[in-house]
């Protein structure tokens, strides 16, 4: 296991509010056995960015992780 996922109905899913609030609660049952674990949110776009991941750290913050979409760190 390395962390879960859910679908959103949005063509590309972006992590929300309540994500967060559930994802913090996820993490904090594993904090030995996973203390970085992953969100994955599955949108309904069949190209890549249709699904998307996020870690998350000691500070609270969820990183986006773009494996699959180098040029967004150009936008
Ligand atoms: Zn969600």
């Amino acid at each position: 296991m390395v962390g879960y996922w859910h679908t959103h109905p949005a063509d590309i899913p972006e992590i929300s509010p309540a994500d967060m609030k559930s994802f913090s609660k996820f993490a904090a049952c594993y904090p030995q056995e996973l203390p970085h674990p992953i969100a994955v949110i599955v949108g309904t776009s069949s190209q890549p960015e249709g699904i998307k991941a996020w870690s998350f750290r000691d500070n609270g913050n969820a990183v986006a992780a773009n494996w699959m979409a180098p040029q967004s760190s150009e936008q």
